[in-house]
């Protein structure tokens, strides 16, 4: 059986300790490979790589950086069938979803901040006749990269390419759940000649490699995105010993679909915002409201093109939903729509688990469902579930609209419906998420702050906030 093994000074090596877990394809439920259950005598490798190579990629000019970014990024174009089958039997999404969202994406954020570490500058405050600041931006030096599981290799490069371009070295920890693409990726760096130690790559539980990670004192910063829960465990681990660090977590997103939408293709877009990837998107809708006046229409309308959404084998080129990632997952999702109903909901589209012929018979499916009738503070409308569940109210006007939106611990992201442009703007500045998008969804500019409010997370990434964020500022005041 295939075993995925840490990548430590541009090589692979076995877990010190001998340790493996066991991975699973959600689609089947069958064990595939194994990954290196790491601890804190395989970090002590990284470090030590880390280190010895941490000044010579610090003084390297930021163009051979870029170059070699580029180079890691037109890999993994090269690379994008094995990458996206790989990321459909690890995760369990269409293949189809994992070319086209996943790879290509993760190429993408990797060729963007090859082109930042060209492009980033620094600011300059000049006293007149006194004197002249100048502020330099240096690498903050071993960063730590801990990403999730549902786009493994997206999240996973989108931490790690601006942490390289400015100059840092990289311990990255991917989900011990979807470990398969940053494996390939560690062959990449191989391939196109990252220099070793620059990047290092330890698999295994949160507990087992992720908690010493962030605690390890050579370890000056850390970019994590995950649960709220890990997020705020891992900033009570790093406060006190006052390393930087960035939490993108969890959220629960709404739609408000205004009677004086642009119907048809508000329709489609909610329902692709609610399911794409099986609804595990940190920016799916999870809360669609709809004005009282057309809430029957877009019911059904929403209703109707649920149904037609293919459920099947992730490696079918014709899936548009596929399997959860794991057997705890589907329990999960499948426990919150039995509390939907507890809660007085009504299920009004799936709600099933799903059997599948073949060699999917045991993978770990779940209809699209929708549920409506919940009151505002039930926990189903309150909890994020991170999966193909969503619910259904109707709103009364745009006050009520506001305080449905805004009445969870969670910020990250809303979604406006309405040709009302006034009104749009009206709301955006009122709506307390960190990403408000009008009349679309998950519509992306890489150079655009990133990430959420409230429980959602601490810090943005994106653009040059990433490049200030992998970097410490140092005022340099010169008297004439
Ligand atoms: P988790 O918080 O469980 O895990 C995230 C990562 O942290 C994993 O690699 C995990 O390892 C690791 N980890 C777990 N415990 C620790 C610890 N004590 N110290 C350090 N690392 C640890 O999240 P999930 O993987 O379940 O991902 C789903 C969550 O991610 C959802 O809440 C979702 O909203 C959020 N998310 C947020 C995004 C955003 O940009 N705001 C984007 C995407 C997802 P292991 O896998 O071994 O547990």
């Amino acid at each position: 059986m295939q075993k995925i093994h840490n990548y430590i000074n541009g090589e692979f090596i076995a877990p010190v300790d001998g340790k493996y877990l066991d991975n699973y394809e959600p689609a089947t439920g069958q064990i595939y490979s194994q990954i290196a259950q790491s601890n804190a005598n395989d970090l002590e490798l990284a470090v030590k790589a880390a280190e010895l190579a941490q000044q010579d990629w610090a003084d390297l000019p930021s163009e051979q950086r870029s170059i070699l970014l580029m180079k890691l990024a037109a890999a993994i174009e090269s690379a994008s069938e094995e990458l996206a089958k790989a990321e459909a039997i690890d995760n369990g999404k269409p293949i189809s979803f994992a070319r086209n969202v996943d790879c290509y994406r993760s190429a993408a954020n990797i060729r963007f901040f090859a082109n930042a570490a060209t492009q980033f500058s620094t600011d300059c405050h000049d006293m007149g006749k006194i004197g002249v600041n100048y502020t330099l931006r240096q690498p903050v030096g071993i960063v730590a990269c801990i990403s999730p599981w549902n786009l493994p290799l997206y999240l996973f490069t989108w931490k790690i390419a601006p942490a390289l371009a400015t100059g840092n070295c990289v311990i990255a920890k991917p989900s011990e759940i979807t470990p398969m693409t940053a494996f390939i990726f560690s062959r990449l760096c191989i391939e196109v000649g990252i220099p070793k130690g620059v990047i290092n790559i330890l698999h295994g539980s949160g507990p087992s490699i992720g908690a010493p990670l962030v605690d390890h004192p050579k370890v000056k910063a850390v970019s994590f995105t995950g649960g709220s829960a890990t997020g705020r465990a891992i900033a009570a681990s790093v406060a006190p010993k006052l390393k930087k660090f960035s939490l993108e977590l969890g959220g629960k997103n709404p739609s408000l679909v205004f009677a004086d939408c642009n119907f048809e293709a508000t329709v489609k877009e909610v329902v692709r915002s609610a399911f794409s990837n099986q609804g595990q998107i940190c920016l799916c809708a999870s809360r669609i409201y709809v004005e009282q006046s057309i809430y029957e229409k877009f019911k059904s309308a929403f209703v109707e093109l649920v149904e037609q959404i293919k459920i099947g084998d992730p490696l079918d080129e014709t899936t548009q939903h596929g399997a959860l990632v794991s057997q705890a997952h589907f329990d999960k999702v499948y426990s919150y729509i039995q509390l939907a109903q507890q809660e007085g909901g009504k299920i009004i589209s799936g709600g099933k688990k799903v059997t599948l012929s073949g060699r999917c018979g045991k993978g770990y499916f779940i209809e699209p469902t929708l549920v409506e009738g919940l009151s505002d503070d039930c926990r189903v409308n309150q909890e994020e579930v991170f999966g193909p569940l969503c619910s259904i109210q109707p709103f009364i006007d745009e006050k009520d609209a506001l305080s449905k939106a805004n009445g969870t611990e969670y910020g990250l992201a809303v979604s406006i419906w309405s040709q009302d442009i006034s009104r749009c703007h009206r709301l955006s500045s009122q709506l307390d998420f960190g990403i408000v998008w009008i009349n679309t969804w998950l519509l992306r500019d890489l150079r655009t702050p990133f990430g959420g409010m409230k429980s959602s997370g601490m810090g943005r990434e994106g653009g040059f906030e990433a490049m200030r964020f992998f970097t410490e500022p140092k005022n340099v005041c010169i008297k004439y």
